[in-house]
């Protein structure tokens, strides 16, 4: 039965908002199927505004993937923003998908890729607006299965509740097998219901199904164990891994936003993965192991991606992308094509030494010279070995004297606020690298011309990584810390004014560990919150802390557990932790081992160069490291 727009409704109400083009659709390469030609249908939403999440590589590359399958369909749908949500609630115009303005409700998945855990209010406002209950048990056989994916449904326990599925890791292979199960199933007539659905998928032990696991917990608040609560379901749950990056070769038609957006250009991924081993990167640990697109491969979809879609920037992404085996050719491949073209380059630049300072210069040969980044995390030596970011002192600053010498002018920092054994020397350190920095680089250039600008970021420790452990650091100690190095930094005659300084306080942190390291007991907080008008936790401006506290204290009144409690709480070696029987293939004793190793100061190398060192990745999930070189070269596409 088709499915009727709902634009002439939205339309009515477009006047009355703020940006109204992010709700019309239409952008160049963007797909409308027809709805009754399709038999699996899929809504995919990023649950934030329309600027932040068009751009997101998933959900274009899921979006893609799914409308090339023949009897497959499927479109977007992003966070309306409060003006927008009042008025539809006024006027019940549903939750629509901004292809072809379908009500999200009459889909069969809704698919949802979480980034962060700070877009878990937002689920709600959307489940809500689409009519959908937010409890997954009280959905219907009219309802979309709720699925969650992204980095953030790694430990998908806080939000267990309100979700029928969630999947992890890379999703191009289990997106097709998920809408085979469900073809499948329809076409028998859809017997039992979304319960045999649920069970159809959780039975291939590559789809998480919350509600066929239960939660026991000690009188203590610590979790006994999660276990299958009927036959059938598997006892742990694995990740997804595409091995041949090659063969998806995603996005081939990039979507070109409206409305303005976060990022404007055509973003190729060069590998996934990453065995830096940087303990406190959940990204790099869960996307384990490292697999390189080729590049052949990547000098193709950057000419079809650009010709595709018109865009005049390409960013070359991956959790380090001057780890690529060919970086060099690549970067020279790609200048050299692109010679006296209005083509920017760009490379989210951040391991510190001097081969990356070449590669940025290969990089604005046809472009803009803006600042370069790096990102050496920790402000003291100590701290940068805890965190196993192997870089000296000395490597960072002949590195930013080779930038400076070379013309560049403004040089970013990134640290971290708040790291696992941090004393308050560690920041202040920053202060000290940042002041040798700017010294250096007048030196060099004999002028001062010269800036530095410190970006410090609050940490929060994370599911699957060494740090899992970790008591976090509770936010009047962060916050005190930045303002000691907010006060050496502007005290500094001398540097202080080429020193930029850019930090967010120590509460939003709270939160987000809160979120991350939850179990399903917090399910009860994140709804009360969103009760309470809580929506886009993730910009400042909306995002409350005292909400939040608030909501914790009512429902955690009288129980074992707050939020200091997950959050600022050390977990013993043995506790059951609430993702343990979700496998993202990591050895729990590697892991256990790196969180001693880190308290000892005790550095590990990368299996990329180095021998493996069994962290449990490539036996457990059947995986190997894929790297070049493969020798070949880029040609320029017309002779320059
Ligand atoms: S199993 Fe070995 S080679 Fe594979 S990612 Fe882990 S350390 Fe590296």
């Amino acid at each position: 039965m088709s499915v009727e727009s709902l634009f002439p409704r939205l339309e009515a109400l477009l006047p009355k908002v703020q940006k109204p083009i992010q709700y019309v659709g239409g952008e160049l390469n963007s797909t409308v199927k027809d709805w009754d030609e399709a038999t699996v249908r899929w809504a995919l939403m990023y649950p934030d505004a329309y600027e932040v999440g068009l751009p997101n590589q998933g959900v274009q590359i899921l979006y893609e993937i799914l409308n090339e399958l023949p009897e497959t369909m499927a479109e977007r749908t992003y966070a309306v923003w409060p003006d927008l949500e009042a008025l539809m609630r006024s006027e019940g115009v549903p939750q629509f998908t901004v292809d072809a303005h379908r009500p999200v409700r009459a889909f069969d998945v809704l698919g949802v890729s979480f980034s962060t855990e700070l877009g878990y209010t937002n689920l709600l406002t959307a489940l809500d607006l689409a009519g959908i209950p937010l409890d997954a048990v009280a959905r219907t056989d009219d309802d979309p299965i709720v699925l969650a994916g992204g980095h953030a449904a790694f430990n998908p326990e806080p939000i267990a509740d309100f979700l029928d599925a969630a999947v992890l890791g890379d999703g191009e292979q289990i997106a097709i097998a998920i809408s085979e199960v469900i073809r499948e199933w329809k076409g028998e007539g859809a017997p039992g219901g979304r319960d045999e659905l649920l069970m159809r998928l959780a039975s291939t032990g590559g789809v998480y199904v919350p509600k066929f696991y239960d939660v026991e917990y000690h009188p203590d608040g610590r979790i006994k164990r999660v276990a299958p609560n009927r036959s059938g379901v598997p006892s742990r749950v694995f990740k997804h891994t595409v091995m041949d990056l090659d063969e998806w070769p995603y996005p081939k038609k990039p979507l070109v936003p409206l409305a303005e957006t976060v990022h404007e250009r055509f973003s190729v991924e060069i590998f996934r993965g990453c065995t830096r081993g940087c303990r406190f990167c959940q990204a790099g640990m869960i996307t384990r192991p490292v697999r390189e697109r080729s590049i052949t491969t990547i000098g193709d979809m950057v000419e079809a991606g650009l010709k595709e879609s018109g865009f005049s920037e390409v960013g070359l992404l991956s959790l380090s992308s001057a780890d690529h085996s060919e970086i060099g050719e690549v970067a020279k491949g790609l200048a050299d094509r692109y010679e006296g073209t209005q083509t920017g380059l760009s490379l989210p630049s951040t391991r510190v030494d001097a081969f990356n300072i070449d590669l940025a210069n290969e990089f604005s040969r046809n472009g803009r010279r803006s600042g370069l980044t790096f990102a050496p995390e920790g402000g003291s030596e100590r701290m940068r070995k805890v965190i196993n970011k192997m870089v000296t002192e000395e490597d960072l600053i002949r590195t930013v004297t080779t930038a400076y010498s070379q013309g560049w002018r403004q040089v970013k920092l990134y640290f971290m606020c708040g790291l696992p054994t941090e004393e308050d020397i560690d920041v202040l350190g920053i202060a000290d690298l940042a002041k040798k920095v700017i010294k250096a680089g007048r030196e060099a250039t004999g002028s001062r011309d010269v800036r530095c600008t410190v970006s410090i970021g609050g940490f929060v420790p994370k599911p699957h990584t060494p740090f899992q452990w970790a008591a976090q650091c509770d936010h009047e100690t962060v916050d005190r810390r930045l303002r000691e190095l907010r006060n050496s930094l502007r005290g500094d005659k001398e540097y202080g004014k080429a020193i930029g300084y850019r930090y967010h306080d120590g509460k939003p942190s709270i939160v987000e560990g809160l979120l991350s390291r939850g179990d399903r007991r917090v399910g009860s907080v994140i709804r009360a919150v969103w009760e309470d008008g809580g929506r886009f936790d993730g910009w400042s401006e909306h995002f409350s802390y005292e909400r939040w506290m608030t909501a914790a204290e009512r429902v955690f009144s009288g129980g074992s557990v707050d939020v200091d409690w997950y959050t600022t709480r050390e977990r013993e070696e043995h506790e059951v932790l609430p993702w343990d029987h979700l496998d993202a293939g990591l050895d729990r004793e590697w892991l256990w081992q790196d969180w001693q190793d880190a308290v000892s100061d005790v550095e590990v190398e990368d299996c990329r160069w180095t021998p493996c060192y069994d962290c449990g990745v490539c036996p457990t999930m059947g995986t190997e490291i894929q790297i070049g070189p493969t020798g070949k070269k880029l040609l320029p596409l017309t002779v320059v």
